[in-house]
């Protein structure tokens, strides 16, 4: 039995298919109990003018998008949560902190998805991988997601370890940087998402690795799960996996939220 899956999308960000009912048909067909959309929020970090096709859901789409989530919310067997997954960039917190306000999400999720402008887990972007120094990659990485976390605006932090997406892993021992993001988390009190879709990519590994996973269940840091669905299909996909890694972690429970409250489920 899958608990919940907190990491749905829908096709108004433009990179994802089939409509809302499907993923909920597929979630119930699966006996997942309670999911979240958590969809691509508006490029809030991008100039007037500036675009990237097909990335997230234009500003204007952000209320019909609420509207669907709701309305199914309304007619679903399942509980169905009003999350959002933001894109964090540095140097834009007061105008994103202004517009989420605007919204009554359940949770927001924050995703590092951007090193200074570098898309590296977007495929067309994946050569700048083999000119720069993987350790630092990694560091830049997880410095913009212990900022990310401190920013205070997000209750969970994505896939932490996105940027193994493609298999690019530096040589050197991470624990280090692992334990500082561990111990930042901690200070910002935000949660960290398992998230199953590292295994659709040549990363072949859950999000976060077992080693980084074990040093935040050290640090007491609470989880939710995820499979960062983009199709109906992919809905609770990895997550029984998911499951396994994190009760082996020593995790006894998933955390929920509730327009921005936390509660447990028992795993
Ligand atoms: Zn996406
Ligand atoms: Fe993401
Ligand atoms: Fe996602
Ligand atoms: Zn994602």
């Amino acid at each position: 039995m899958i608990p919940v899956d907190y990491h749905l999308h829908t096709s108004l960000c433009g990179h994802a298919s089939g409509g809302i009912e499907d993923y909920l048909n597929q979630a119930v067909s699966k006996g997942i109990r309670e999911v979240g959309f958590s969809d691509h929020f508006p490029l809030y970090f991008l100039a007037p003018g500036e675009t990237i096709p097909d990335y997230a859901m234009a500003e204007n789409q952000l209320p019909l998008y609420v509207e669907l989530v709701q309305q199914s919310a309304r007619v679903s067997p399942l509980r169905v949560k009003l999350g959002i997954e933001v894109d964090y960039v540095p140097g834009f917190e007061k105008k994103l902190a202004f517009e989420l306000a605007a919204y009554p999400f359940d949770y927001v999720t924050g995703s590092v998805h951007f090193i200074d402008g570098w898309g590296f887990d977007n495929p067309a972007e994946i050569g700048e991988y083999s000119k720069r120094e993987l350790r630092l990659v990694y560091e830049q990485y997880f410095k913009l997601v212990q900022q990310a976390a401190m920013t205070g605006l997000f209750d969970v932090m994505a896939h932490p370890d996105l940027v193994k997406k493609f298999g690019f892993r530096p040589e050197c021992d991470l624990t280090p940087l692992y334990e500082e993001t561990a111990r930042v988390f901690k200070k910002a009190g935000v949660c960290l998402e398992v998230n199953s879709a590292g295994l659709r990519y040549p990363a072949r590994e859950i999000y976060p690795a077992p080693t980084l996973l074990a040093i935040f269940y050290q640090h007491a840091i609470p989880i939710t799960l995820g499979s960062d669905a983009h199709n109906p299909e992919q809905v609770g996909a990895g997550l029984d996996e998911a499951l396994r890694l994190v009760r082996s972690a020593g995790y006894k429970e998933i955390t929920l939220f509730n327009r921005r409250n936390r509660s447990f489920v028992r795993i």
